[in-house]
């Protein structure tokens, strides 16, 4: 398809559909007439617009380098308000007579301004938090203020966890206490007694159902947390046996994160709602059932049950899931409890887009091919020549197998010093020639081999951007997580070129070679030619959730540039946060280097260089003030 319109003319509309934008983008996101990636914080056809553009030229007069993480803020609000509405109407339809209480998992993003802009829209929802370690729920209670809101304590508790979700209750917070191991009971019990509270206690359910999807090993009989039902039942044995049965408030399962298929959200619905039912009818008070997390982000835009996608939609989910729960305690006769769900994936992801400029691209470079082989051409070398003049549509795959066959031998040849230099480069051009013969050829054939079809990667254009797959994308390198990717302008031209991309690290995985594709992946991404003297830049989309505390400093390049932006109704937009990225000072510094000693022990050489007549005093002072001026510095590439 590309190539069919291209011989037309281009247009943004195919731009659109070439990248998918709005297919994944979710209203969110979409494309102008002027060819630029526009962001529309109310969700599609609603409220006001601004071009990613523009944001970066301000970003760029306010001193900002790429690469840049931004911040939409109003597109949490609404992700957090459309979660709430969704549920809402849910519960109206159908007539539930529980509410809803969502909260939000602080692990898929501890940012301190993430969470506080949650703490503080979801206020009107009583959106709560949802914490697993001690440093997680200091952080909640310092930034919660809605006691009606629910703030989960889950994770391995020792005693100072306990006494600090128990202080936590104290001030008012509807704090749970999840047992997730069956000998947390007795401390939770013990602390309770010992400083005069008493707790609200759950229990974490290991359910049977195990969900598909990358993510949900947390799930199913073999997750490594949860009771099972006769750890369950335990539970309510000793509750009772202490006469504090009144404290079992709520149970709680997790099937894992980003589960693709609706079915399995059902299913263990349905499991979980059974459990409920059973405990309530063993005289546990309950009122909370806490569905964990699992919504899913659809990545690739292709609404199906595949790894990066879905196969519903919010509204079908929240339909689903108080559907399941009413049938199943409707027949048993079991009061209708409160919703909670833990969703931060869905929550978060749109909110955070990774933009970085492109620094240089390397292409296969073809050379023109010799009119007449010198003399002492190889014998491989004018094999390969053959090859190329007998190449038609018929014998690709032959080409191919015999192409490969003659480098490697030319190769071999010249590793054991029988081919030279030149003469081995000769080689390989014609290989390339043939490759590049191959590549045009195939496409008139229906059904392309698998080998000929990984001849495009072979021939791809390298772009270089200016980032770290580890730092800001780990989960693309970790476990191939497909994010979108797209140029954010020049979208009303052709991108002509087949490329793949490296991060700026030098190392073999900081790339990033598979894209989304409606028909599930593809190997290159199709990207504009850059132009002399002007930047290009590219977005990674729906980077909000899980990547930002899992990157780690590879070759020591930190943290990126955070600017948060509001976009305003009339379509202005402010920077209402900004956080500068780390410095090489501040790196160092994590590795235990102490900025102060490394400038003397430079120092220390330079004056001996001064001493040996290499430098001269005031060369030694520009020196000093470069290196003072690197630890300063943005780890990244600066223009
Ligand atoms: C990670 C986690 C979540 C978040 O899951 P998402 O799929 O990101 O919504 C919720 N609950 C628990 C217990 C988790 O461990």
């Amino acid at each position: 398809m590309v190539k069919k319109r291209a011989l037309q003319q281009w247009s943004v509309e195919d731009s659109a559909e070439l990248y998918g934008i709005r297919n994944w983008g979710a209203g969110y996101f979409n494309v102008s007439a002027a060819g630029e990636v526009t962001i529309s914080p109310m969700g599609e056809g609603k409220g006001p617009q601004v071009g990613i553009p523009e944001i970066i030229r301000g970003m760029r007069e306010r001193g900002y380098d790429m690469p840049v993480l931004l911040r939409v803020e109003n597109i949490l609000d609404s992700q957090i308000s459309f979660l709430h509405e969704s549920f809402r109407n849910a519960i109206k339809k159908l007539d539930y007579k529980g509410e809803y209480r969502g909260v939000f998992p602080i692990k898929v993003n501890q940012q301190q301004q993430v969470v506080e802009k949650i703490a503080q829209f979801g206020t009107r929802f009583h959106h709560g938090l949802e914490v697993g370690s001690k440093a997680e729920l200091i952080a909640a209670v310092s930034q919660l203020s809605d006691t009606q809101a629910c703030l989960i304590c889950n994770g391995y508790k020792d005693e100072e966890f306990i006494d600090l979700g128990l202080h936590a209750l104290r001030m008012g917070f509807n704090c749970f206490f999840v047992v997730e191991m069956p000998g947390e009971l007795d401390l939770i019990l013990e602390r309770g007694e010992a400083l005069g509270v008493k707790p609200s206690i759950g229990v974490r359910a290991k359910l049977s159902v195990k969900a598909g999807g990358h993510w949900t090993d947390s799930g199913g009989e073999r997750s490594t947390f949860g009771l099972t039902p006769a750890q369950i039942v335990d539970v309510v044995d000793r509750l009772r046996e202490r006469d504090m049965l009144d404290c079992f408030r709520l149970l709680h399962y997790h099937l894992g994160s980003q589960v693709p298929n609706i079915r399995d959200i059902r299913t263990a619905v349905m499991e979980g709602s059974r459990l409920y039912a059973g405990l309530v009818q063993e005289g546990a008070p309950m009122g909370y059932l806490d569905l964990g997390g699992g919504l899913a982000v659809d990545y690739d835009g292709s609404h199906t049950n595949f790894v990066s996608s879905r196969n519903y939609n919010l509204d079908e989910y929240c339909a689903d899931v108080v559907e399941a729960i009413m049938t199943i305690l409707d027949e048993q006769g079991v009061p209708h409890p409160h919703i909670v769900t833990e969703s931060g994936r869905a929550t978060v992801a749109y909110y955070s887009i990774l933009l970085f400029n492109i620094l240089d691209v390397s292409a296969v470079e073809f050379g023109s091919l010799p009119d007449q082989l010198p003399e002492d051409a190889p014998e491989s070398v004018r094999n390969l020549r053959e090859v190329l003049h007998s190449l038609t549509l018929r014998n690709l795959q032959e080409c191919y197998n015999d192409a490969i066959y003659y480098r490697d031998e030319i190769r071999q040849l010249f590793i054991t010093g029988r081919v030279t230099l030149r003469q081995r480069t000769l080689g390989e051009r014609f290989y390339w020639a043939i490759m590049g013969r191959i590549a045009e050829e195939k496409t008139k054939l229906k059904h392309v081999p698998r080998d000929l079809a990984d001849i495009d990667v072979g021939l791809a254009d390298i772009y270089y951007g200016n980032f770290s797959v580890f730092q800001s994308l780990p989960d693309s390198w970790a476990i191939d997580q497909l994010f979108p990717v797209m140029p954010v302008h020049r979208l009303s031209e052709f991108p002509s070129q087949q490329c793949i991309l490296s991060d700026i690290t030098c190392d073999s995985d900081g790339r990033i070679d598979h894209f989304i594709d409606p028909q599930g992946m593809k190997s290159t991404l199709n990207l504009h030619p850059l132009r002399d003297g002007e930047e290009y830049y590219l977005g990674v989309f729906l980077v909000g959730a899980y990547q930002e505390t899992l990157g780690d400093l590879h070759n020591l390049l930190g943290d990126t540039n955070v600017v948060s932006v509001r976009i305003n109704d009339d379509g202005s937009y402010e920077f209402v946060r900004e956080i500068r990225g780390d410095t090489v000072s501040d790196i160092l510094g994590y590795v235990e280097y102490d900025p102060r000693r490394i400038l003397e022990e430079i120092r220390t050489t330079a004056e001996t260089a001064v001493r040996q007549g290499r430098l001269t005093p005031s060369e030694r002072f520009s020196v000093m003030q470069a290196f003072e001026d690197g630890l300063r510095g943005y780890t990244y590439f600066e223009r």
